[in-house]
């Protein structure tokens, strides 16, 4: 596969590149440090201004803003989050999951909101998503996750079973047989929404310091490549990239996800293919596919699939995995065989973090002052909003609906030294291949799927 540009598709429609920020380069003091300039980091501060705004808050990140998987993402603006609605009930109580549940749903409109008022253009299109079953175990999966959910005793409106006609009506996917939908995901730019929100708060008279890594978090103090930021509160904000940061070598795993770009398609090719509303998509394999048609008519497709690297490396390098590219690039052929012909003009990948037991957390350590939010799997870009909130009512001491919610200081245990977190990693990585290549090929569930289950504790 020969993409024209090696790196996000998102880069090129921000000019980042033209804002000077500084390097932390002498000690200060402040109220409350953020490591970390993407959603977690940025959100987190956005809501400590507007509920606090005398506070001093500094930003510091290793790269730039939006360098992390902020920038880099799919841009599904959507109310998943990695644990479903049954671990939640298991780990909780129904209750508790239902909550969980709401105030997920509730991200978009909090979004939605927050992008209207402070005036961030981000391509914001709130289509759903539609996906897609494409032999029959996918049909029955899809089936089942409907009927899963009403079991659950969660609105109708929420997921809707499309039958191959009304799938088609949303989008004209090859060998379709029906699908589902759910009217909750916005489409976005995630590189404009998150340079959009650093200047918000910069506004808010935040400071941000760019390429000043963090070595080490501890009781007050945020020791940075040349100088110590001391600070009452900190916020750990570094999801994929955390285990650079000595306290939280094993807290979760970077495993890459990698995307591709066409070049802007053509009205006849939309004419065919749909997507009106610019509806999210992907179809019901087992290894995670997603795509959006972007605000100037490309699509952006991106997949899992990519090696974990040992000792939670992450480099450059990765980003680019040539066989997992062309393999994405054949699978949207499949999805969509009328995009034959049409250039890919990008391709780049970034590392999402995974917790050892695959549940998102975000919480205060009121002893030391230190708060973290991660562990998003690829369900950061409005799980992080639901963090920001939170965080800033707990370092503000306020109680409230939203620190109560079931993911709020919840200790994941830590990921196993090496080298059983490579085997571990990469073989689930392999079964999750193979279930989809037994599910294409006989039409019928893989017994790796409920190992796999296991693994992520379903
Ligand atoms: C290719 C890809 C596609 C994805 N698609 C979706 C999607 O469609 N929808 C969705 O909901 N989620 C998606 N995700 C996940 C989502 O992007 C993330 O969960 C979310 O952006 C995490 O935001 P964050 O601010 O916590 O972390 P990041 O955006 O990763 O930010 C961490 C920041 O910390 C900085 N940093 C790292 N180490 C240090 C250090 N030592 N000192 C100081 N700073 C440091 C980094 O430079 C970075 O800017 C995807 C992820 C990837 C990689």
């Amino acid at each position: 596969m020969n993409a024209t540009v090696s790196g996000p598709l998102w880069s090129d429609t921000v000019a980042f590149d033209n804002i000077a920020r500084p390097i932390l380069s002498q000690n200060i003091e402040v109220d409350v440090a953020i490591v970390g300039a993407g959603f977690t980091g940025l959100w987190t501060t956005y809501y400590l201004k507007k509920l606090a705004p005398h506070l001093s808050i500094a930003i510091l990140d290793a790269n730039h803003v939006g360098f992390g998987a902020s920038g880099r993402n799919g841009g599904w603006c959507s109310a998943l989050f990695p644990a479903s609605f049954n671990k939640l009930a298991k780990l909780f109580g129904p209750d508790q999951a239902k909550r969980m549940h709401n105030a997920m749903v509730g991200n978009i409109a909090e979004i939605a909101r927050v992008i209207e008022l402070e005036n961030i253009d981000c391509d914001w299109s709130h289509g759903g998503t539609v996906i897609a079953a494409r032999n029959r175990v996918q049909l029955d999966r899809a089936r089942d996750e409907v009927t899963e959910h009403s079991a659950n005793g969660l609105p109708a409106s929420d997921l809707e079973f499309l039958s191959a006609a009304e799938l088609a009506s949303h989008a004209n996917f090859s060998d379709a047989l029906g699908g589902t939908f759910t009217p909750h995901c916005a489409a976005i730019n995630p590189a404009k929404l998150v340079h959009g929100l650093a200047k918000v708060v910069e506004n808010l008279g935040v400071r941000i310091f760019e390429n000043s890594p963090v070595i080490q978090i501890s009781k007050y103090k945020v020791v940075s490549d040349n100088a110590t930021v001391t600070a009452k509160y900190i916020v750990r904000a570094t999801e994929g990239y955390s285990p650079t940061i000595k306290q939280a070598r094993r807290s979760v795993v970077p495993v890459y996800s990698l995307m591709i770009a066409t070049e802007p398609l053509s009205d006849s090719f939309w004419q065919t293919t749909g997507l009106n509303n610019r509806q999210t998509f992907s179809d019901f394999r087992n290894l995670v596919i997603y795509g959006q048609r972007t605000a100037d008519n490309r699509i952006a497709f991106g997949g899992r699939g990519a090696p974990y690297h040992f000792g939670s490396a992450i480099t450059p390098q990765n980003d680019l995995v040539p066989n997992v590219h062309s393999l994405l690039e054949k699978t949207l052929l499949e999805l969509f065989p009328d995009v034959a012909g049409s250039k890919i003009t990008h391709a780049w990948g970034g590392a999402l973090g995974i917790a050892r037991d695959w549940m998102a957390s975000c919480g205060l350590d009121d002893e030391t002052g230190i708060a973290w939010a991660g562990g998003y799997v690829g369900d950061g870009v409005s799980t992080s909003n639901l963090a920001g909130r939170t965080l800033a009512d707990l370092i503000c001491g306020q109680s409230s609906d939203l620190t109560t919610l079931p993911w709020v200081n919840h200790q994941s245990r830590n990921w196993e030294i090496e080298p059983f977190r490579w085997l571990g990693i990469n073989s689930a990585l392999f079964a999750v291949k193979h279930a989809d290549a037994v599910e294409a090929k006989h039409g019928r569930t893989s017994k790796v799927n409920s190992l796999l289950d296991r693994l992520i504790g379903e």
